[in-house]
């Protein structure tokens, strides 16, 4: 079945015509959507997407940076003030992946893809959503388990924290091929501290559940803690406190279980 491609300059109009034309896809990247559909496994009549200038902008202010929803991982990969995300945007496919996928498109990527979305949930990330003629914030860990998410809304940006530092934001994906290859696990954490004790520190992983999860009670135990054996004690003992991981043909659910403390404490301790 042919499949229509059209393409809106203003965002509005875009989902305009995503709500009104039944079996449209919204269009990101491509680089799931049209392997899903030369493949079968997704069906669509038309494939929307806009060109509005927002969607592919990257706008630092102060303590908080949005990046429009159709900025790639390769533009990630080389802003230079997005320095502490390249090494999450390098481990997500390979260089022609990087080119064509979206930071938009990373929040609908299914099990167990998300990296991006595991670095914006360490970072307090809010996704600005546009359902109707005025778009709409939400926290990132809601949309990532709202329905909206499968609905006919459309992400026009993500608003994330700047790190406290570049050492305070830390990540590391473990993988079985390298150097790219879907996570077996993923931990990003932004630890902010004072007076050598942390505070309010945020954790989060990716492949230990459907979507990116926040590891809330490995943040409880890390705050006000010293970034030492004995100060991440406690968060290790929680490391898997709600997960929920699949078993995929990359890794076994057990054996995620069994990783991810190791690689936590690493994270932490490096
Ligand atoms: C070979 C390969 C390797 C990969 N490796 C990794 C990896 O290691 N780590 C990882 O995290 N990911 C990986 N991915 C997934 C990759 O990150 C996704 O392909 C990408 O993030 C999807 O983005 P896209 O812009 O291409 O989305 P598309 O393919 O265009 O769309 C995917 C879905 O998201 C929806 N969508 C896209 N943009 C929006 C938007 N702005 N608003 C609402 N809905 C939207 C589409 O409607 C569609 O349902 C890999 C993919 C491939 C094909």
């Amino acid at each position: 079945m042919p499949v229509a491609l059209k393409t809106y300059d203003r965002l509005r109009d875009a989902v305009a015509a995503l709500g009104s034309e039944t079996g449209s896809r919204y269009l990101g990247g491509g680089t799931l959507l049209v392997r899903n559909l030369i493949e079968g496994s997704v069906q669509a009549s038309s494939m929307i997407r806009s060109t509005e200038r927002s969607m592919t902008e990257i706008r630092p202010a102060g303590g908080r940076i949005t990046v429009g929803a159709g900025v790639t991982m390769a533009q990630i990969a080389a802003h230079p003030d997005l320095k502490f995300l390249a090494p999450v945007a390098r481990t997500i496919g390979g260089p022609a992946i990087r080119n064509m996928a979206t930071v938009g498109g990373n929040l609908f990527a299914p099990y167990p893809y998300g990296d991006f979305a595991v670095a914006m949930l360490a970072l307090e990330a809010t996704v600005s959503v546009q359902s109707g003629y005025s778009p709409r914030d939400t926290a990132l860990d809601e949309f990532l388990l709202s329905a909206d998410r499968g609905n006919r809304a459309v992400v026009a940006a993500i608003t994330f924290r700047r790190p406290e530092s570049d050492r305070a934001f830390r990540y590391v994906k473990m993988s079985r091929t390298h150097p790219k290859g879907a996570s077996v696990v993923s931990i990003a954490a932004h630890l902010p501290a004072s007076g050598g004790r942390l505070s309010s520190p945020r954790v989060a992983y990716g492949a230990m559940a459907p979507t990116a999860i926040r590891a809330k009670a490995v943040e409880a135990a890390l705050n006000g803690k010293t970034l030492d054996e004995a100060g991440i004690a406690q968060a290790l003992a929680v490391a898997t406190e709600g997960c929920h991981p699949q078993t995929d043909p990359f890794a076994s659910d057990w054996y995620r279980r069994e990783v991810l403390p190791v690689y936590l404490k690493r994270l932490l301790l490096s």
